[in-house]
């Protein structure tokens, strides 16, 4: 099979770099272009450059029309009012689209639904294959061990973290609970100070750790007397995102039109 043609929107910002480097270092695909907002320092510069490599032969557009007809795959992690107009753009050209971009609300959801009707359209909030292995494992596991394990979610992130408990952490809750059969707004535990009495039987309880520059470690303590399963998973750098994001534009380069996720590029059941 030859080459996928890989094009990178936002390809300046932090997650735009880390893909620049995955997709030159990976011999499956080829990087056919990028594109920034209008306002950028990064417009004209060559692609190489911008990611601290070598020329690569192509400078950052301001215009993603093009790279969509020349690329087989686009990979968005910019924000969410872009991503909607590119999810339009792609559905326009036939380019399959790789979404990263968190803090979608319904508005724009509605945008990817609807270009999935025409291309296909690949969103995670996490594209890490680990995160999404664990979050699997939570389910079955959750779906095996009854209500004598109390299920806790422990996770620690960086100083510079704005929200808690972590995306990832609330995605484990759903899965465990999803595995028990009970709805997570119903059993979650999100914060105990002071007296909050003893641990409600079935609940899910959440702990929050902030510092250093912690990229993201998560744990799912299932603990009943005198035993304890734990499944943790650690983050040390954003390429694993990156390392995701390839794959899943691999995976996604001739798919039928649709609205995919990390479980169907990882091959996972629901
Ligand atoms: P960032 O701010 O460093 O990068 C975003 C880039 O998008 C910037 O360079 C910005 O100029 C660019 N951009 C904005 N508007 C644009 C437009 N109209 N056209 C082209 N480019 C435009 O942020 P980041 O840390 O790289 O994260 C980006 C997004 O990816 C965030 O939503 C973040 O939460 C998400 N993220 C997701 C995962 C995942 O696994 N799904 C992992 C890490 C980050």
């Amino acid at each position: 099979m030859s080459d996928v043609r890989i094009g990178i929107v936002g390809c300046a910002g932090r997650m735009g770099v880390a893909l620049i480097r995955e997709v030159a270092n990976n011999p499956a695909c080829v990087l056919v272009g990028g594109s920034e907002r209008t306002e950028s320092d990064a417009i004209g510069r060559d692609l190489g450059d911008v990611a601290g490599l070598e020329p690569l032969g192509y400078t950052v557009t301001a215009e993603p029309k093009k790279l969509f007809v020349d690329a087989d795959v686009v990979l968005d992690f910019t924000v969410p009012a872009t991503t909607a107009d590119h999810a339009a753009l792609a559905a326009e050209s036939g380019a399959a689209l790789v979404i990263g971009t968190t803090g979608l609300e319904a508005s724009h959801m509605a945008a990817l639904e609807s270009a999935a009707q025409t291309t296909p359209i690949i969103q995670s909030a996490n594209m890490s294959l680990g995160v999404n292995l664990l979050v699997q494992l939570t389910q079955q596991v959750a779906e095996i061990l009854d209500p004598d394990f109390d299920i806790e979610i422990v996770e620690m992130h960086h100083r510079y973290k704005i929200d808690a408990p972590s995306g990832t952490a609330l995605a484990l809750g759903r899965a465990a609970a999803q595995g028990r059969g009970v709805d997570l707004d119903k059993v979650a535990d999100r914060g105990r100070d002071g007296m909050p009495g003893e641990r409600k039987r079935g609940d899910i309880g959440f702990a929050v750790l902030r510092g250093g520059n912690v990229v993201g470690d998560h744990s799912v303590v299932f603990a009943a007397d005198n035993e304890r399963v734990e499944l943790t998973h650690k983050a040390t750098d954003r390429t694993i995102f990156a390392r995701g994001a390839v794959r899943a534009a691999l995976w996604a380069h001739g798919k039928p039109p649709g609205f995919y996720g990390m479980s169907d590029v990882l091959g996972f059941e629901n």
